[in-house]
């Protein structure tokens, strides 16, 4: 298959080469040249399938030209070496807990199907690939975890000094082996232009090869689609299933659409902001008007401008008045997100984290409009304890620390300190 850029100047390439590139060069981000369409009965038929066997079916049609069968599905069982669960936590209200994974959010879903295909990649290329990164926090973690002890690849983490949470930094600078994480005295852009510097640099990329992993690469986005097939699978065919996607950059919820035009059965798919509303207010009938972000308590949907609303247009086919249709979308103060934490939390004793709490807010919020047919499901896209302090504070109640967290948090973290100067990093580079 091929996969050719939202903005169409590009030439179509292999998803291999879409995944080495990141971003399209006009600009625009990969997307499949068209949509491939599994049978629906794969997922109605009345067996649990292991989430690896569905992985594996739906990445096939995109990848089954590249990578062998086998070299496939040992990707998808090692990528996915973690649980995930459905929980049902009022009649008709479930939540896909998606945070059971080494960094405990969604992310680890992409960053360690993309890490082990890069790997794969690099090994059939017999090369080494470097992956620069530079990171306000939950993406460094993400992709620094996905890629941990991964053969073939270094990482290269750039991360702001003092802005950066304690447990976001702990996590990328306590992996060791093929990570790499460096505090550069200054802010989040001046990481972003030291990267960007490098990729830039005619005699770096004459050493080695430096490479990209971005919230956008086509190979961070797939594996968000394998998801909504296993809930749809677990719900079973007697019940229709709507989702509710806590949105930011709208990667998660694209996967949906992807997994929808696929094939899997589903009814539809909500989309829920936080204050950062730019695409609900489209939804309801506005341009659409990104702008800056605002800082809220569910900061990973802090977007002001997200980077997927292309993706959804091309899907869409350009016709906004469809979309608007077929997308339902609701946003929530921090307020109402307190509030829903607190209320359930006393309620059923289910401790939402602030993303997966906007979610919950729209699902009850598309019961109420569109009545109760189909079965919800919430994606839980954080564990509550990674934001501990604000859950805790609205239950009362100490969230346990889960064993891999706690290990985490004793390891004393290793990390090399810069200046934002481009030459001294580029020394590192090829020093090391
Ligand atoms: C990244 C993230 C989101 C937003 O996902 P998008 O794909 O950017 O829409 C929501 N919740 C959590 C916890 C996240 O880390």
């Amino acid at each position: 298959m091929k996969f050719i850029s939202t903005s169409g100047k590009a030439e179509p390439v292999s998803f291999m080469e879409a995944m080495r590139q990141g971003l399209a060069p006009d600009g625009g981000l990969y997307m499949p040249d068209r949509m491939p369409k599994m049978d629906d009965q794969f997922f109605k038929k009345p067996v649990h399938r292991s989430f690896a066997e569905i992985a594996l079916e739906m990445a096939k049609p995109y990848l089954g030209d590249e990578l062998k069968e086998e070299a496939l599905g040992s990707v998808a069982e090692d990528a996915f070496n973690f649980p995930l669960e459905l929980r049902e936590i009022e009649p008709g209200f479930h939540v896909l807990e998606l945070f059971h994974g080494p960094t405990l959010a969604f992310k680890d879903f992409g960053a360690r199907f993309m890490a082990r295909l890069f790997a794969e990649d690099a090994n059939s290329r017999g090369e080494k690939v470097t992956i620069l990164v530079a990171t306000s926090g939950d993406t460094g973690s993400a992709v620094a975890g996905g890629f941990y002890d991964v053969p073939g690849v270094e990482v290269v983490v750039l991360f702001p000094k003092g802005k950066v949470s304690p447990l976001q930094q702990k996590q990328m600078t306590t992996l060791g082996k093929n990570i790499t994480a460096i505090e550069i005295d200054g802010v989040f852009d001046d990481c972003q232009r030291l990267v960007k510097q490098a990729f830039s640099d005619k005699e770096l990329a004459k050493k080695m090869r430096l490479s990209s992993a971005n919230s956008i690469n086509i190979a961070r986005l797939l594996p968000q689609s394998f998801y909504y097939g296993w809930a749809a699978n677990r719900i079973g065919s007697a019940n229709k299933t709507s989702f509710i996607t806590p949105s930011g950059n709208f990667g998660n919820l694209t996967g949906g659409l992807i997994a929808k035009e696929m094939g899997v059965p589903l009814e539809r798919i909500v989309a829920a902001t936080n204050s950062n509303d730019v695409v609900p207010r489209f939804l309801g009938g506005e341009e659409f008007r990104p702008g800056p972000s605002v800082q809220t308590i569910s900061n990973a949907m802090d977007v002001g401008d997200p980077s997927n609303f292309v993706r959804m247009m091309h899907l869409f086919e350009g016709d906004a008045d469809r979309l608007r249709r077929e997308i339902p979308g609701y946003s929530y103060t921090d307020e109402e997100t307190r509030r829903a934490i607190r209320e359930v939390y006393q309620s059923i004793g289910y401790t939402l984290c602030p993303h997966t709490a906007v979610g919950y807010l729209a699902a009850k919020r598309d019961a109420q409009i569109r009545g109760g047919r189909t079965e919800r499901v919430i994606l839980g896209t954080a564990h509550p304890v990674k934001f501990r302090e604000v859950v805790e504070h609205e239950t009362g109640e100490k969230i346990p620390v889960p064993d891999r967290l706690k290990k985490v948090l004793e390891k004393e973290g290793v990390f090399r300190e810069m200046r934002s100067d481009f030459e001294e990093f580029r020394h590192f580079l090829i020093q090391g």
